[in-house]
């Protein structure tokens, strides 16, 4: 076994309240795309980047719009969780792992079985009526052409937080507690260039932190283990 997988293993093991931050890197795995990743098809297609199209003030300006770039990039209702996804169901089940935090929208890791969960920045799973506040599902979203409309004439916004929108209190605030708890932070799949997300790190105040990544990241030089590579694999060699 590689010595770097060694040493995770043995923080594991000696870990019961983990707490495993994650980014888009967790769900590239999974086939779901980093859409801040653009490429040339992409550019050929719109005419605004992503940034724009999924901010407020775009949403606010121009819905049609921004609905089909939303259908067309953010739902990936057939993905399935990957290994990472799996290991930490594993690890919650065991009683070491106490959250998952996750900058995803994809719901991957409810969807491999994992019970706490915080999405800082919310789901494509949860729809609400602007109006009257009725609850859609991602399938629904994803059939609507044009606006999607509930019933009662309201707009069906999704519960994901674009740019510009402020993170939920609440699920900021739990996640802020888990990682305050947590007796080893592991971070995967995220170069923690997103802020408020990417303070939370801050929060840990104990000497098993893990960062594991394809690239660098500005926290590098405060891991306490580093491991570059893919966060499916390098968790999928755990025992
Ligand atoms: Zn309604």
């Amino acid at each position: 076994m590689d010595s770097k997988i060694e040493q995770l293993q043995k923080m594991v093991d000696m870990s019961s309240r983990i707490v495993f931050f994650g980014g888009a890197g967790v769900s590239t795995e999974s086939g779901i795309p980093d859409f801040r990743s653009v490429d040339g098809l992409y550019q050929q297609h719109y005419k605004y980047p992503p940034e724009i199209m999924l901010s407020h003030s775009f949403y606010e300006s121009h819905t049609a719009e921004f609905f089909d770039f939303y259908r067309e990039k953010m739902l990936y209702l057939k993905a399935e969780p990957n290994e990472a996804h799996r290991k930490l169901v594993e690890l919650e089940k065991a009683g070491k792992l106490a959250a998952v935090v996750t900058q995803n929208i994809d719901g991957l890791h409810q969807k491999a079985g994992s019970h706490a969960v915080f999405e800082l920045h919310g789901s494509v799973h949860r729809n609400y009526c602007r109006h009257c506040h009725k609850l859609f599902d991602a399938q629904f979203m994803l059939n609507s052409t044009g606006i999607p409309k509930c019933e009662c004439g309201g707009t069906i916004k999704p519960d994901v937080v674009l740019y510009e929108e402020g993170l939920n209190q609440q699920t900021l605030q739990g996640a802020v507690e888990a990682i305050e708890r947590a007796d080893m932070l592991m971070i995967g799949g995220t170069s923690l260039a997103v802020y408020p997300a990417a303070s939370l790190v801050n929060y840990y105040n104990g000497n098993r932190l893990v960062l594991i990544n394809r690239t660098g990241t500005p926290q590098d030089k405060n891991a306490d283990l580093m491991i570059h590579g893919n966060i499916g694999e390098v968790l999928g060699q755990l025992h």
